[in-house]
């Protein structure tokens, strides 16, 4: 095994000691089961999960149970749905408390007054074409209005096949408004035609990736060894998939061996009692799934797998960097 210092030079030692003293323990929260859009795809919906648990109402049981969650150690709160700012009040519990994220579509404001440094993650699935397609409207034309130039925000570009030519485009009307993004893949859940990768595009999509990272490194918020890992499904020797994902929910995670993962995650229902399998769709196949997050912190839980050559071990600091300013551990 090789030592760190050995590994590194002085400025490389640097970022990984910047990001070696984080300790991230997240887990991910349903907000609600509500959503003000249906899109064709929504791992959620697909799912079946809106239907999994009845929504507690209480937010007094809301309080209790975050200061549960984070007396099992949980620094950084994830909070999803359905659209959780359906439901300001309890996404303001977890605020209160914890470092928190907020994925939302960006149709509904986060007031800034209340929620001053949130993280906010505004998905986007494309362009107005396949938005309309896939979502039922153009949600950019709102969220972009309703966000622009905020320092605590960022899109979560969902890229699909159909979006293959037009990605830069996308991405030159988020600068446009001041906001930065990230780039994942989607996971056809719902079999949406057109809408399946191929080999062929997934090749494509890498490159297309890589070349706007290099084209807009203050917009977009990336790492080529990430393009890689996502479109091909594999890390140094090894492939992504049910044995090997980290993003499972720990108490119902019976895999045996089980591999290295995400240390206490649990993916929490809006009942605040029931889980989910995982960090995305309870039906999902693995064999197909390119969830960004799982794939981001299946490199990052391998930490001494990367540490066989300097360049792999470099190309790991890049992607928990990446995670670590997507959640602001670290800035910009
Ligand atoms: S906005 Fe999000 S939660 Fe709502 S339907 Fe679309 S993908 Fe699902
Ligand atoms: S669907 Fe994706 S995130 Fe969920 S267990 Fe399978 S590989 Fe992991």
């Amino acid at each position: 095994m090789k030592t760190i210092s050995s590994l590194l030079d002085e400025s490389w030692y640097a970022r990984y000691k910047r990001i070696s003293r984080l300790n991230i323990r997240s887990s991910i929260y349903d907000v609600t089961n509500r959503c003000n859009l249906r899109c064709k795809g929504c791992f959620f919906f697909s799912s079946g999960e809106h239907e999994a648990a009845k929504e507690e109402n209480d937010i007094s049981a809301w309080d209790n149970f975050i200061d549960s969650e984070m007396d099992r150690g949980v620094n950084l709160a994830i909070l999803i749905g359905g659209e959780p700012t359906l439901c300001l009040d309890r996404i303001e519990s977890f605020y209160k408390k914890l470092p928190t994220f907020c994925a939302t579509n960006g149709q509904i404001k986060v007031p800034r007054d209340r929620f001053p440094d949130m993280m906010v993650g505004i998905s986007l699935w494309g362009d107005e074409k396949d938005e309309s397609i896939l979502r039922g409207k153009d949600t950019f034309a709102v969220s972009s209005k309703n966000y622009e130039g905020d320092k605590y925000t960022y899109y979560l570009y969902t890229i699909t096949p159909p979006q293959l030519g037009k990605i830069e485009t996308v991405i030159k009307k988020i600068r446009d408004v001041g906001l930065r993004v990230h780039m994942q893949l989607l996971s056809n859940d719902e079999g949406v035609d057109g809408f399946t990768w191929t080999e062929a595009e997934l090749a494509a999509v890498r490159d297309e990736m890589d070349d706007v990272l290099d084209k807009y490194p203050d917009t977009v918020v990336s790492s080529k060894y990430y393009h890689e890992v996502i479109t091909t499904g594999k890390m140094l020797d090894r492939s992504f998939g049910w044995l090997e994902c980290p993003s499972v929910t720990e108490p119902l995670d019976k895999r045996n061996p089980g591999p290295k993962r995400l240390i206490r995650f649990i993916r929490w229902a809006s009942d605040l009692k029931t889980m989910h399998r995982c960090c995305t769709s309870e039906t999902r196949d693995c064999t197909t799934c390119k969830d960004g997050a799982a794939h981001m912190s299946w490199v990052m839980v391998n930490k001494r797998a990367h540490m066989r050559t300097t360049e792999d071990f470099q190309k790991w600091i890049e992607v928990y960097e990446m995670f670590a300013k997507l959640y602001q551990f670290i800035p910009w």
